[in-house]
């Protein structure tokens, strides 16, 4: 592992499978990659009201099949490394990617405490 900055912006690979999410999903306005411990990935294009506009893929760069510990939990939420949407341009306004966000991801982070 190489230190980098944080940039919350999608690898090559992601970039990838990005398009093609969006391709196949007219109503998305982004798509959620959700990077975990185990080095696959999990995404899924949500609309502009927050929903899901695909459905969720997961993949694992380089391998035919996600690995077995995903088989098992399904890409269990307790392993993610990281996570954030990726927009397609032009991308909404900042509130509505708030509430986007917020909706997608944000069952990782609860507001108590
Ligand atoms: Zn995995």
């Amino acid at each position: 592992m190489t230190m980098k900055k944080e940039t919350r912006s999608p690898e090559k690979s992601e970039r990838a499978m990005i398009e093609g999410i969006i391709e196949g999903s007219p109503d998305a306005v982004g798509v959620a990659v959700i990077r975990l411990d185990c080095g696959c990935r999990k995404m899924a294009a949500v609309d502009k009201e927050g929903e899901p506009a695909s459905k969720v893929i997961m993949y694992r760069d380089m391998a035919e099949s996600i690995c077995e510990q995903c088989k098992k939990d399904n890409g269990d939420f307790r392993r993610v490394t990281e996570q954030f949407i990726s927009w397609v341009g032009p991308e909404p306004a900042a509130p509505v990617k708030e509430m986007i966000t917020g909706k997608v991801l944000g069952t990782r982070e609860p507001y108590t405490n």
